[in-house]
């Protein structure tokens, strides 16, 4: 079975398999009956708009109850720059996808500070409020009784660039512009902005740990969503000559939906096949037509409980999120640890970390009093202290994630205190989470290439075309990913899937990942923690490694042996406040902390020691 998906898998991929598939259509259509030609012509729309929710929810994760109002959107645009002013379709069609991407960009505004429940709350308004619009707005759209006699296949009245087109010559027009989206979300997949889309998707604060800013990475999810959703409205307003509001409202929504989570969401082929089915069966299938809703509602809920990755999970391999000819490209290019050096991306003046009288309050809870210390180029130190003594804290507030109290917070002699998460990354600090916050249906290797997306300075246009220059950049990135995979032992796991590995395996992807930022400081929030004793030891080597490269490392961590012999200075907190600063021989015999810390772990040790 899994022989069988495979085959399938690498025949769906391969460029001579699209190919053939277009050339068998673009030709054998003048052979199809004119039903058959204009219900593929709406599979093919259907497509395309399924690809647009694709990107959005599939990739981003942002969920969409409204996406008829884009469709909508582009379907009326082209439809009345045609029909009323007269515009080519060539131009009219391209204008309406930039004005339903517009719609998209505008709408990110509101709809990327929310999500889930609220979320599709406010894409649902979205697709009402476009609605009403259309019903109202009478001298424009013609409200409820409809727009008729849009320049279209249909009607025989359609040409584009002074040329007629008859029903299937449309059919080949859509079917060469359908094709030339799939190339195009199929690059943006596999390149930095595909893999962006994900990082947001799994966690923002993750993605923004390493410098993918959430909220421009959202923006530009929605812009492209709806620039493919109003490209869809705008073929589709030429196929069928008569646009009225119903075919914009909440059912089409609905059904745009049921395709792409029926499909796969993040698949394409699945995409293309369920647009394909969706498009067909109610034609073909006169009962189905009537009670269509409800066999959507069945469709879905089965699908949901059976194939939770849609048809393609059940046809196809997982996809990849690395172009291939990147990767081979990449085995051309030597390893070179020295790109891990800071220098490498670009030097700084080799200064320290320092946090200056920062205080931390949740409401009455002081998480952080007061706390001074400063992490120095080319040393560990150490941040201990009993659980809930604001450890997590102080990473957070050094990372971005919150704005502190009161205090400052300077690196390289630089202000960042309060700066968003992302720019602090930016700035070359990047921590690890307590819990390992990885993309779980990533390989290894994908998710350390996240790690470098700051690198990858490429535009958008030339990932989506996965010009030479792109491709060449991300090279550079995968030979260094070699470089980290040796360092932190992960070769042999390189091309796995992070959620089929152990824990601890995980957590030292996450270690990789991070140093792939190119960080001059990093914070490790509890890296050893779940390790067996041999993990914890290519741990400890991949930090002093870190040290022999200069970084300023804070190091968070209980097991005071693992410390003992790694680590040049400890601060340990204590109810937010610093209790003791200074070397580790000196701290185990210091008062303050054997009352509030050390005591307590001893009782632990024991207690461990008895069970
Ligand atoms: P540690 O990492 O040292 O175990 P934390 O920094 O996670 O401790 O927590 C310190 C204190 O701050 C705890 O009492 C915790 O409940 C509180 N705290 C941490 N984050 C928040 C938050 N976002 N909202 C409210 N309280 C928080
Ligand atoms: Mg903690």
């Amino acid at each position: 079975m899994s022989r069988l998906r495979s085959a399938l898998s690498r025949t769906v991929a391969h460029p001579a398999f699209h190919l053939a598939l277009v050339l068998a259509l673009l030709l054998g259509c003048r052979w199809l009956s004119a039903g058959t030609v204009q219900i593929l012509t709406f599979a093919l729309i259907a497509i395309i708009f399924s690809q647009s929710i694709n990107l959005l929810t599939g990739l981003a994760g942002q969920i969409s109850l409204g996406h008829a109002g884009f469709f909508g959107i582009g379907a009326y645009c082209s439809g009345i720059l045609a029909k009323t002013h007269g515009v080519d379709v060539a131009l009219s069609v391209p204008l309406a996808a930039l004005l339903a991407a517009a719609a998209g960009w505008l709408l990110s505004f509101p709809a990327g500070r929310v999500r889930d429940v609220y979320l599709a709350m406010m894409t649902l308004g979205f697709g009402m409020i476009f609605y009403e619009i259309v019903r109202e707005w009478n001298d424009v759209t013609g409200g409820t009784m409809g727009f008729p006699g849009v320049p279209s296949a249909a009607l025989h009245t359609l040409s584009i660039l002074g040329v007629r087109i008859d029903a299937a010559a449309y059919f080949q027009v859509v079917l060469l512009v359908a094709a030339l989206v799939l190339v195009l979300v199929r690059n943006l997949t596999q390149s930095r902005i595909g893999r962006a889309f994900f990082a947001i998707h799994v966690s923002e604060v993750a993605a923004g740990s390493i410098g993918i800013p959430a909220g421009a990475t959202k923006q530009l999810a929605y812009t492209l969503s709806g620039a493919l959703a109003g490209l869809a409205g705008g073929l589709y307003a030429h196929l069928v000559g008569y646009l009225g509001p119903e075919s914009f409202a909440l059912p089409r929504s609905i059904e745009v939906l049921v395709i792409a989570i029926v499909g796969g969401l993040g698949s394409i082929a699945g995409q293309v096949l369920s647009a394909t089915v969706f498009t067909f069966l109610p034609e073909r299938l006169q009962v189905f037509s009537e009670y269509q809703f409800i066999a959507y509602g069945v469709i879905l809920t089965f699908s949901l409980v059976v194939l939770p990755r849609g048809i393609a999970g059940l046809l196809l391999d997982p996809p990849r999120f690395i172009k291939p000819r990147a990767l081979r490209r990449a085995v051309a290019l030597r390893p070179d640890p020295a790109v891990l050096r800071p220098e490498a991306a670009g030097g700084g003046d080799g200064g320290s970390l320092e946090v200056a009288s920062v205080t931390m309050r949740f409401g009455g809870l002081v998480a952080l009093d007061d706390v001074s210390l400063r992490v120095e180029p080319g040393r560990i130190t150490a941040l201990v202290g009993p659980n809930g003594s604001g450890k997590s804290t102080l990473v957070n507030v050094v990372s971005g994630l919150y704005r502190p109290s009161a205090g400052r917070i300077t690196f390289e002699g630089r202000d960042i205190t309060g700066l968003p998460d992302h720019r602090i990354a930016a700035a070359r600090v990047v921590r690890t989470f307590q819990d390992p916050r990885l993309v779980p249906h990533f390989t290894v290797r994908e998710n350390l290439l996240l790690g470098a997306h700051r690198l990858l300075r490429h535009t958008g246009a030339a990932a989506a075309l996965a010009l030479p220059s792109a491709l060449e950049e991300e090279a550079q990135q995968l030979a260094a990913i070699e470089a980290v995979l040796a360092l932190t032992n992960l070769t042999v796991v390189a091309d796995r899937t992070i959620s089929t590995l152990p824990y601890g395996t995980r957590r030292m992807a996450e270690v990789g990942r991070a140093l792939l930022a190119r960080p001059r400081a990093i914070l490790l929030d509890e890296p050893a923690a779940g390790l067996s004793e041999a993990e914890m030891e290519r741990l400890a080597q991949v930090i002093r490694d870190m040290k022999a490269m200069g970084l300023a490392i804070l190091l968070i961590d209980h097991h005071m042996d693992f410390l003992a012999d790694l680590v040049d200075d400890v601060v340990v907190l204590d109810s937010g406040r610093v209790i003791y600063r200074g070397g580790i021989a000196e701290m185990r015999r210091d008062p303050a902390v054997i009352a509030a810390y050390l005591g307590d772990e001893a009782a632990t040790a024991s207690e461990h020691a008895h069970a």
